[in-house]
């Protein structure tokens, strides 16, 4: 195994290049903070278009998680890692293991975790070489999917958004406009359904539209049509990009409020967005849930009071986001940047003093 320090951004404490030859593993790892701890964020695997997409891939996605993770008040810093695989070569138990021994290497420094291309079968085979690894299915603080409580926080947040927006945080007769139905989306659309809500909803995946369909009652549009939903909130709980040059000026709903992550297309659209008059809910406040039940694992608290409270926490922190926005004509991305910046440089401040 080699492993390289890159000399690519003063911003990243570390971004780091590991590579096997005998079980072909390339990957990188980007370390964007530790100001709050250890930098958590999970593994990305895919067919990157070459290493400088991967590894610039890696380095957003580490700062994104700074973020979060620092809006949800953890102690936890923020990194990424992306595994660089040919769409027939992905995940391997070989594969996996020379990951885990990189992620052994960094020394506690990042702390990986399942993300888009890794699954739980994979962090097992991780978490046979370094304990620096989270979201596992068994063991004494094992947190499992973080999809229900992502869902949980979702939902909690559009109620939030709803007050904001509406006067009242009440579901009942609202519609919303779900995108993406998968692990996270349709743990919401049952939370909304129970709650009185209208659907609409979309999902490249039949299987999952038939069901809310017949299960719900949900109206199903085709992907494509979803955005432009005449819908109270619409919630991206997709891929990411949704809002982009084409989309923003599209979106009927007064409300954007979603799990996916990276909405926003460039950061440009919250400024769009609100000139639009449309509301849009910061997503790595929106969609912290799933973090806070991988800390739970990563800081050993068992207890659900533990992560109930950060929960309500996270909606706590968005309607004081949303307040701050109104009251000062900035958009809540802004906001919600500027409240984090100021957790990071305190810490800072307190760890050189
Ligand atoms: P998932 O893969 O289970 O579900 C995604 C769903 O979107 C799938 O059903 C897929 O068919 C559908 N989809 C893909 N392209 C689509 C399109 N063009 N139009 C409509 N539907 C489309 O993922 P998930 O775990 O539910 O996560 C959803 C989003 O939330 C992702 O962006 C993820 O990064 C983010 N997120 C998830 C969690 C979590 O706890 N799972 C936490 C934070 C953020």
């Amino acid at each position: 195994m080699l492993i390289e320090r890159l000399d690519v951004n003063p911003e990243f404490e570390g971004v780091y290049r590991g590579s096997d030859a005998k079980t072909g593993l390339l990957a990188f790892v980007a370390i964007h903070s530790t100001a709050l701890g250890p930098a958590v964020g999970g593994c990305r695997m895919k067919a990157y278009l070459g290493e400088r997409a991967a590894r610039q891939d890696a380095m957003r996605l580490a700062r994104a998680m700074t973020y979060k993770n620092a809006a949800a008040g953890l102690p936890l810093g923020g990194g990424k890692a992306v595994i660089c695989v040919d769409e027939a070569s992905a995940g391997t138990p070989e594969l996996m293991r020379a990951f885990g021994r990189f992620v052994e290497a960094l020394n506690g420094r990042y702390i990986t975790a399942e993300d888009v291309g890794t699954s739980p079968e994979d962090m097992r085979e991780v978490a046979s070489q370094t304990t620096y690894v989270a979201g596992l299915q068994d063991g004494p603080f094992a947190s499992g999917d973080p999809s229900p409580v992502t869902a949980m926080g979702v939902f909690e947040c559009m109620s939030v958004a709803l007050s904001a927006r509406f006067g009242a945080p009440d579901f009942k007769g609202k519609t919303i406009a779900v995108q993406g139905l998968g692990h996270v989306g349709m743990a919401l659309v049952r939370m909304l359904h129970r709650e009185g809500a209208h659907l609409i909803v979309a999902d490249v995946n039949r299987g999952a539209t038939r069901l809310a369909a017949a299960e719900l009652d949900a109206r199903v549009v085709p992907p494509e049509e979803i955005h432009k939903a005449s819908a109270d909130v619409f919630a991206p709980c997709a891929l990411g990009g949704t809002v982009n040059d084409q989309t923003v000026h599209q979106i009927a709903a007064p409300v954007i409020c979603g799990a996916a992550n990276n909405q926003l297309a460039v950061p440009d659209m919250a400024s769009v967005l609100m000139e639009r008059g449309v509301l849009y809910c910061p997503d790595y406040i929106v969609n912290a849930g799933g973090i806070v039940n991988v800390a739970k694992e990563i800081l050993r608290e068992n207890s659900d009071d533990w992560c109930n409270a950060r929960l309500r926490a996270i909606s706590r922190r968005l309607a004081e986001i949303l307040a701050i926005a109104d009251r000062e004509h900035r958009t809540p991305t802004e906001v919600a940047n500027d409240m984090v910046a100021e957790i990071l440089s305190s810490r800072t401040q307190r760890k050189t003093a």
